[in-house]
């Protein structure tokens, strides 16, 4: 909706829907990667026999995690925020302005970066270290020294990140260019077509969420934009994978032996996405589908965050369990900067844009 198609008090509660979806994706996002991150390398057998038929449904001190702790998922998803938000605060471009952001984390992971650029960096509660990714670490050390990083991973690291690109992103910005840039973020660190293309199609679902779309049509959306902006055969994995993730909750919630087996562990990308959608697609509601998305043998804390970031989008923060907002490692940074998007996205809307502008 364009802001002159709308009354004041119009905008006012439009704006405010706006701004709790943003909180919502963000903060539900954090809260699966904290429920998921005690299980992460556990086989469901195990997370059955500690937590019960229904998994781990809240946050645990147990297997030396702190109670609601985060982990490189929301940590790396926070500075990729920084970076696109610096790049529109400053009209610059939004690759760049990520990959000195990661450069950032990178040196908060122990690191040997000659620049602190942001703030985030300086925040001390950030440089814990919880099982970062291997190929985000060696891809950073390389661009750290201005080389490119030379891989062929399709690790889930380069999806798990990239929601901010949808809060971020001016409201008329075609999905073309919402895909190209969340792949772009990702193929900084994962040069597989199965690392960097889910990140395209999770951004341009979360987008679509934001807006009045089902997970169902948000998913259209986000293999409409596979479709057109990869080739058949790079996108030939990401695309099975979503279609086999509506078959999977084609039936109701999935079993978690059935996740693995259909859907994979989610330690690729196009698998992690798989999941956290299938989750998305079957779950009654926001804590039903990040319960599922974590409980299963794979990558629990990456499942966890992008059903999250869906979900959250669809739903808002009401949506969220309080006891999962209450204990939440670095509540108060990702509020902190949701204010910042919120703001960018009054700025936008005030303008009424409808151009794709620098953000994009
Ligand atoms: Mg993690």
């Amino acid at each position: 909706m364009r802001t002159s198609d709308r009354g004041v008090w119009g905008n006012i509660v439009i704006d405010l829907i706006d701004t709790d979806r943003v909180r919502g994706c963000l903060l539900a996002g954090a809260a699966g990667d904290a429920l998921g991150a005690p299980v992460e390398f556990d086989s469901w057998s195990r997370i059955e026999h500690d937590f019960g038929s229904r998994g781990i449904t809240g946050y645990t001190a147990q297997r030396g995690f702190g109670f609601g702790a985060i982990t490189d998922d929301t940590q790396m998803t926070l500075f990729t925020l920084e970076g696109l938000l610096r790049a529109r605060e400053r009209g610059t471009d939004p690759v760049d302005e990520v990959r000195t952001a990661y450069l950032d984390w990178f040196a908060t992971q122990g690191g040997d970066v000659p620049h602190r650029t942001g703030e985030l960096v300086h925040d001390r509660r950030l440089h814990a270290r919880r099982a970062p990714g291997l190929t985000c670490l060696s891809a950073l050390e390389a661009l750290a020294v201005g080389k490119a990083a030379v891989n062929d991973s399709k690790g889930c690291g380069g999806v798990m990140r990239v929601a901010p690109v949808a809060l971020v992103a001016e409201p008329g910005a075609p999905d073309w260019a919402i895909f190209t840039l969340a792949a772009e973020l990702a193929r900084l660190t994962h040069h597989h077509p199965s690392g960097f293309l889910p990140a395209g199609v999770l951004a341009v679902m979360v987008r679509a969420l934001l807006g009045t779309a089902s997970v169902e049509q948000a998913l259209d959306a986000g293999l409409t934009s596979l479709r057109e902006n990869a080739g058949a055969e790079e996108r030939a994995e990401t695309e099975r994978a979503l279609h086999d993730a509506v078959a999977s909750a084609r039936g109701g919630t999935p079993p978690p032996g059935r996740i693995e087996q259909h859907l994979g562990g989610g330690w690729t990308g196009e698998s992690a996405l798989a999941i956290a959608v299938c989750a998305a697609l079957c779950a009654s509601d926001l804590r039903d589908g990040v319960r599922v998305a974590v409980n299963h043998s794979g990558d629990s804390d990456s499942t966890g965050a992008i059903a999250g970031n869906l979900l959250g989008a669809r739903d808002g923060v009401a949506a969220i369990p309080p006891e999962w907002l209450d204990r939440l490692e670095c509540r108060d940074l990702v509020e902190k900067l949701a204010e910042q998007v919120a703001r960018v996205r009054g700025r936008a809307a005030l303008r009424g844009c409808s151009g794709p502008g620098p953000g994009c």
